[in-house]
């Protein structure tokens, strides 16, 4: 037999009042996750305190363009027509300027301008090229289909997040959203909201699987657990239905809509149980060293080898542990997240390649 939404929502509320403790050590939605990916992962996504909502970054070449918010992308492409007055005179001025030296001093003079020319240049395309991205961007936006799940329909489906933007669900930024008797915090990357419903959307990272999720939308367990429980806070802060979640893959408009199961509020409860449970026992024994996650290191973030810079280890964690570097047989020296952390060379399958 299966569960209502309702009856679902109940028993959530239920078995998360059951948890509550004032004593328990806070925890945001990250730190949850990644307890669930490896009992490592979690002990350095605590001691960091950052809350990571997804791990895709957007395209560098995007260049901080709001990419996914049709009012913000339309706000900059009107900012950016009165801005690109000031390119076009300048180039303007400095053609101009040129043709007068050129006509009363001569050629070589009229080189001397030549660093102006390529400086205002260069500007004047990069504006243009934003421009052209934004307008190609509005369009997508506005030619996509209206497009929605069925809701009625508890099962995985497929996505177009502007399909669902056309269907009328608004993209909203949330604040810090924060279950105090839980003591839970955490902020979805972006929230659909329409009517009654509340959706945290989340961005993942196709690189890490083995194509289930490009191809049916099957998450992670940690995945699953951090879905649970954005919803769970939307739910609790909002006073809203929340029962979805809306999961992009990489940085497209491609992804699905998957339902909250049984098994994702299971795994999101049993989650921060675990959490709790592990933070105490490292804060009594800070050298303690849960067992890895073995069947993770291969391709896990963490375990991702960088090469070693005495001035950027000593800028990003001035205060951090110790880099456990690992050199190759060209003499080239390494380290990793989870390697600085525990003192150990993680089975990363790039690690060969590297020469290890
Ligand atoms: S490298 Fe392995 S042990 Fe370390 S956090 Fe990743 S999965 Fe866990």
């Amino acid at each position: 037999m299966t569960t209502s939404v309702e009856e679902l929502s109940q028993q959530v509320s239920i078995n998360l009042e059951r948890l509550a403790d004032v004593d328990a050590p806070p925890l945001n939605v990250h730190t949850v996750g990644e307890y669930v990916y490896c009992k490592r992962a979690g002990t350095i996504a605590f001691e960091s305190g950052v809350e990571a909502a997804d791990d895709v970054p957007l395209p560098p070449a995007l260049g901080g363009l709001p990419w996914h918010d049709l009012d913000r992308l339309r706000a900059r492409k009107s900012e950016l027509l009165e801005y690109v007055k000031i390119p076009i005179a300048c180039n303007v001025g400095v053609w101009v300027l040129l043709l007068l030296v050129r006509l009363t001093l001569g050629t070589i003079y009229a080189m001397g301008l030549a660093p102006a020319l390529y400086y205002f240049g260069r500007w004047l395309v990069g504006t243009l090229r934003d421009l052209h991205r934004l307008t190609m961007r509005i369009r997508v936006a506005e030619q996509a289909a209206q497009q929605e799940p069925d809701w009625d329909e508890r099962r995985i489906q497929k996505i177009n997040y502007w399909g669902l933007v056309r269907a009328g669900f608004v993209v909203e930024e949330k604040d810090n959203l924060v279950d105090r008797q839980l003591g839970l915090s955490g902020c979805p990357w972006r929230v659909l909201h329409r009517e009654n419903r509340v959706y945290p959307v989340l961005r993942v990272s196709t690189t890490q699987d083995s194509g289930e999720l490009r191809r049916y939308g099957q998450l992670r367990d940690s995945q699953l657990a951090k879905m649970a429980a954005y919803s769970h806070l939307l739910h609790l802060c909002e006073r809203a239905e929340s029962s979805w979640a809306i999961v992009l893959l990489d940085a497209t408009d491609e992804g699905f809509a998957i339902p909250v199961t049984e098994k994702a509020w299971s795994l999101f409860r049993d989650g921060v149980a675990m959490s709790r449970r592990e933070i105490r026992l490292m804060q009594q024994d800070p050298r303690r060293m849960p067992a890895p996650n073995d069947n993770a290191c291969r391709r896990c973030p963490l375990a991702e080898q960088r090469e070693y810079d005495a001035k950027q280890v000593g800028i990003a964690a001035p205060t951090g542990p110790r880099p456990f570097r690992t050199s190759t047989q060209s003499g080239k020296s390494f380290h990793c997240a989870c390697g600085d952390r525990f003192g150990w060379l993680p089975p990363h399958e790039e690690n060969s390649q590297l020469g290890f």
